[in-house]
């Protein structure tokens, strides 16, 4: 029996975690959860899981959910606090790591400082920290299991592989729901658009950092710190059926890839039970069906976002913390209608001429380049008329 600590419980990674859990009750018991506003899901979690410790960011969310609990109320924790408590001392062996943006980055590095192996979807921690991180889970010796789909297809490509012999690692990339379109027609976007994407069902930052493609762009950062490669290894290409989840290319020419349909519920009940595989109730993959895959290179003049962050990867320091902060900002802006879909990547590029890019070695430095530029993006919003 596996305990688990589920940090963004509510969301769709949340979710699916949840639903597999429900699947196996012998395999994993459910010791604390997090979430952010949604109390109604929150609360429907803590009566059918039990865990033995709650946590939400806001004060009054806390007592709220307490009350409305009453007697089958676990403790209930509130603030930054009772999100690393829950995610360092409530006895979890796993803890996953699903908040969404940089606000998962403290939990789950608590995790890894108490020696507790994590199961990784929230990509942005290693986007900002991705050396402090790293440096943590080599000092504690834990496991850090990738749940991002091209991630855990590389993870899967590379077992059994020499990393010497690796020449590359080729991410793909579903080129989201505007791929087809001009960058005339991209001016026009608004967010109910781009908050429908053709392949997965995911979270509204995730939802549009795939339709600028700085998911793909964050996803080149999360993968050279997972694999230890530099940015000239990691290529992208364009697979608009999401059914080749990413490949790793040998020096022998040799190519291994992981295919399956797109649902995250295979990556993420891998990261819960590696090395075993967990049965799962989804339907199996049918090539004879589909017929054909297609392939293609990234457009990085459309979809400047990728390019930007190939740019802060390749900077280094800093900036891809700063990168990430800025786009979060301006995801949010443009969800709010207070930016154009085309300014997301004008904002962050923007952000990165003007951040003086210092060391990523602590902590404190990444989250004080991460305020710096989300103050920086607000700013630059605020006057979006005067944008190049
Ligand atoms: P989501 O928006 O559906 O859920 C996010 C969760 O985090 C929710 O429980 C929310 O309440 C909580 N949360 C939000 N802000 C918070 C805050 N400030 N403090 C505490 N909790 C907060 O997002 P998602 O789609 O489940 O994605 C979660 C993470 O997983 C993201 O980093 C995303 O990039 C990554 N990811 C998601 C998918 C997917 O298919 N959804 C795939 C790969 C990676
Ligand atoms: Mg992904």
């Amino acid at each position: 029996m596996k305990s688990l600590a589920i940090l963004g419980s509510t969301g769709s990674i949340g979710v699916s975690t949840l639903e597999i859990v429900a699947a196996h009750p012998e395999r994993f018991r459910v010791v604390a959860l997090t979430a952010g506003r949604n109390l109604d899901l929150l609360e429907q979690q803590v009566r059918a899981f039990r865990p033995e410790y709650v946590a939400v960011p806001a004060t009054g969310d806390a007592a709220a959910l307490k009350a409305r609990l009453g007697d089958a109320a676990p403790h209930v924790l509130a603030g930054c606090d009772g999100l690393i408590a829950c995610a360092a001392q409530s006895g979890a062996q796993l803890v996953v790591s699903a908040i969404v943006g940089a606000a998962g980055l403290e939990p789950t590095l608590a995790a890894i400082e108490a020696g507790i192996d994590v199961a990784l979807a929230n990509k942005e921690t290693l986007v900002a920290a991705g050396d402090v991180v790293m440096s943590a889970v080599a000092r504690k010796g834990i496991y850090l299991f990738p749940v991002d789909s091209e991630h855990s297809a590389i993870f899967q490509s590379l077992a059994g592989h020499r990393k010497d012999d690796v020449r590359r690692l080729i991410l793909t990339a579903s080129g989201g729901p505007f791929r087809n379109r001009s960058l005339a027609e991209l001016e026009q976007v608004v967010p109910a658009d781009a908050l429908t994407h053709p392949n997965w069902n995911m979270g509204r930052k995730i939802t549009i950092d795939s339709a600028t493609m700085m998911n793909k762009g964050l996803e080149v950062i999360e993968a050279h710190w997972l694999f230890d490669l530099p940015a000239e290894k990691i290529a992208v290409h364009i697979h608009p059926e999401s059914i080749v989840h990413s490949m790793v290319e040998y020096v022998d020419g040799a190519v291994i890839a992981q295919l399956g349909i797109p649902d995250m519920k295979t990556p993420i009940a891998l990261a819960l039970s590696w090395p075993e595989r967990l049965p799962l109730d989804l339907p199996p993959l049918d090539l004879c069906r589909l017929g054909r895959l297609h392939f293609s290179e990234p457009d990085t003049e459309r979809f400047p976002c990728l390019a930007l962050a190939y740019r802060a990867l390749t900077s280094g320091g800093t900036a891809p913390a700063a990168l990430n902060a800025a786009n979060e900002v301006a995801v949010e802006a443009f969800l709010d209608n207070r930016l154009g879909f085309t300014d997301i990547p004008r904002i962050i590029e923007a952000v990165l001429d003007r951040h003086e890019i210092s060391a990523a070695d602590s902590l404190a430095a990444v989250l004080s380049a991460d305020a710096a530029a989300r103050a920086a993006a607000v700013r630059l919003i605020e006057n979006a008329g005067g944008l190049p």
